[in-house]
């Protein structure tokens, strides 16, 4: 039984991850880190997000801190109550969510989080900080990692997201001439 629930469950997470990648090509499409991801309660969507930091000129628009809000709004919208909903809702996110955004589900009482790649650069989930399962007594409540589903693309998304930035791409030359003026 429990291995037929699993399957049950691996099924559903490559369903909800597609979904995460496809809103992480739209962050990536929008000049934005290539991050996507759903909040699932009840087999329904009740919050999504992408990075949107650039858009909204506000570094700590991570996509999960996007998707939190908007459960908290349908909390609001159903009348119904936080703590119950967080405490069964899944997150699928395409990157390790980082140390800010770890602790945010911490404190939020997520328990469960499926993620594609990892987060070399800022990874609460262990890459950096193991934050997700830290002894953090007034910090919320540690939450279980799933890692790996889709993470071939999640990486190749990051990757082509950070070769634009690179200070030598020919944007940032132009943009030099035109101070040497
Ligand atoms: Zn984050």
């Amino acid at each position: 039984m429990e291995a037929a629930g699993r399957r049950v469950m691996m099924a559903e997470a490559e369903a909800w991850m597609d979904q995460a990648v496809s809103m992480a090509k739209e962050a990536l499409e929008n000049g934005e880190v290539p991050v996507g991801c759903l909040m699932v309660y009840n087999n329904e969507i009740i919050g999504k997000g992408k990075n949107e930091v650039n858009e909204t000129k506000n570094a700590t628009r991570h996509a999960e801190m996007v998707a939190i809000d908007q459960v908290i709004d349908w909390c609001h919208r159903h009348k119904k109550d936080l703590k119950e909903v967080f405490a069964h809702t899944v997150l699928y996110v395409t990157v390790e969510p980082c140390i800010m955004c770890a602790a945010a589900l911490r404190m939020m009482k997520i328990q469960l989080v499926v993620y594609g790649c990892q987060n070399e650069r800022f990874g609460g989930c262990g890459s950096v900080l193991n934050i997700s399962s830290a002894t953090l007594m007034d910090t919320g409540e540690p939450f279980q990692c799933i890692a790996g589903y889709r993470s071939e693309e999640a990486v190749e998304m990051l990757k082509t997201f950070y070769r634009q930035e690179n200070p030598n791409a020919p944007k940032s030359k132009v943009r030099k001439k035109e101070y040497s003026k």
